[in-house]
């Protein structure tokens, strides 16, 4: 389906200048068959594209926009700091207040240091739990997406999932012979693995809330068991909070569940939607990091005020009492709706969600795994997705991908949602019976 003639004349161009016309694989919304939106602007919950036309946004920039677009606090927070300079590759008083901030937020986290991307953050994660054990070998799970670092481009959901391609060309077979990938929520395969190869691996990373094969939740005797595995056999348990942090909740996932691991990753909301990623965690595994340790790790741009700035103003506003709790009500309102239209239906479909995150997938369920979650209709999702388009619902363009709620969605927002579901679904029903 072919975008409105502005959008459509920019992706032409945009195809001769760039790799499939994007910067990031999933913005091109090849897999529910549609040309992507160029964006013009956003407010609040509102996103327009160069045609014009007004969308409701559930995607808020992939994570970050928690306060939606263009909070006044951030925008004011970035003009004051771009007034002082743009980057100055030395230290600026802003890092530290963010550092502090994330230090003070999650209980995992005793000393961080800033990056610009989320990729980058798990990257070094591994860097450092690989030097502090001196072991190669590194645990993951199906359908987590860590960034495009090569060793974790295993089984790795969102994108690589969407385009339907088990890892990807470019990476060296030994680049990834030290990565294992296990299915998600499955205590038992983790602790028999452990019991056999604990002693060769380095660090365990999670999703410790899953928004990168649609939204799966934790189930919190996983999580509980990853802890205990790790601790008898001296291996790195990291949290790749690099969605879920300060989204679940302000002290993360790791808050929200009660299990705290040894190192932490983020990215996305601490950067206010600015690009930043940061890592951190126990203080004697982070002393290993250069200059105070032998561990090299570097970036020009890394804790940019910018992005610092953006950061500070998106941590202040969201730590006001009762941020969450209305955050939550605006989502389960979305998440009852949605339910409701389900079962009245009668859609072969669940809805999975925790916090503002949420997961609608073209299956009865329940969804649990990566495994389930590709048994959803994918021709499904693409014709909802194209319908809620149509009514002005801008959602992340792929079953695989969790759907955002910010803090500038109102209940108005989420009752025009609901309504444009209801008209959407009722003309899939047509295409439930036949298939
Ligand atoms: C988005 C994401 C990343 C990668 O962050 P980038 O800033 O895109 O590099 C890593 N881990 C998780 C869980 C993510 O959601």
């Amino acid at each position: 389906m072919k975008s409105d003639p502005k959008s459509y004349l920019l992706f032409q161009r945009a195809k001769e200048a760039t790799p499939g016309g994007v910067n990031s694989p999933v913005r091109a919304a090849k897999s529910v068959g549609q040309d992507p939106l160029f964006i013009d602007k956003g407010q609040g919950c509102r996103i327009y594209d160069v045609e014009g036309r007004e969308y409701i946004d559930y995607v808020c920039s992939w994570g970050p926009l928690i306060l939606g677009h263009r909070h006044p606090a951030v925008i004011e927070a970035v003009e004051q700091a771009m007034a002082r300079g743009l980057s100055f590759g030395a230290p600026v008083d802003l890092e530290v207040e963010l550092a502090e901030m994330i230090i003070a937020a999650v209980d995992s986290v005793e000393m961080v240091r800033m990056v610009n991307s989320g990729t980058e953050a798990t990257m070094s994660a591994i860097r450092a739990a690989r030097a502090y054990t001196g072991r190669d070998g590194i645990v993951k799970f199906d359908g987590c997406y860590h960034g495009h670092v090569d060793s974790l481009l295993v089984a790795a959901g969102s994108g690589v999932a969407t385009l339907n391609i088990p890892g990807s060309p470019g990476v060296p077979d030994s680049f990834v012979g030290h990565t294992l990938s296990l299915p998600y929520n499955d205590a038992e395969a983790f602790r028999s693995m452990m019991r056999e190869k604990g002693e060769d691996m380095a660090a365990v990373m999670v999703e410790p809330v899953a928004g990168n094969m649609g939204m799966v939740p934790p189930d919190p005797e996983f999580l509980q068991a990853l802890r205990e595995e790790t601790e008898k056999h001296g291996c790195v348990l990291i949290f790749d909070e690099v969605m879920s942090g300060f989204r679940v909740a302000y002290g993360g996932a790791q808050h929200r569940f009660g299990v705290i691991p040894d190192m932490s990753c983020f990215g996305k909301i601490v950067g206010g939607g600015m690009p930043v990623g940061a890592y951190g965690g126990k203080k004697e595994i982070m002393e290993q990091i250069a200059p105070q340790g032998p561990v090299y790790q570097a970036g020009t741009l890394a804790g940019n005020p910018l992005a610092m700035a953006a950061g500070i103003a998106t941590l202040k506003q969201i730590q006001q009492p009762g941020f969450y709790d209305n955050l939550e009500k605006t989502a389960a309102r979305l998440e009852e709706g949605l339910l409701r239209l389900i079962d009245r239906l009668g859609m072969p479909a669940t809805v999975n969600r925790v916090g503002s995150m949420l997961g609608l997938f073209f299956t009865p369920g329940p969804v649990t795994n990566f495994e389930q979650a590709k048994g959803s209709d994918t021709e499904q999702f693409a014709r909802y997705y194209r319908g809620m388009l149509e009514h002005g619902i801008y959602l992340p363009p792929a079953q695989f991908e969790a759907v955002f709620v910010s803090s500038a969605h109102e209940t108005a927002d989420i009752d025009a949602t609901l309504s444009a579901a209801e008209t959407v679904m009722a003309g899939l029903q047509d295409h439930t019976r036949v298939t």
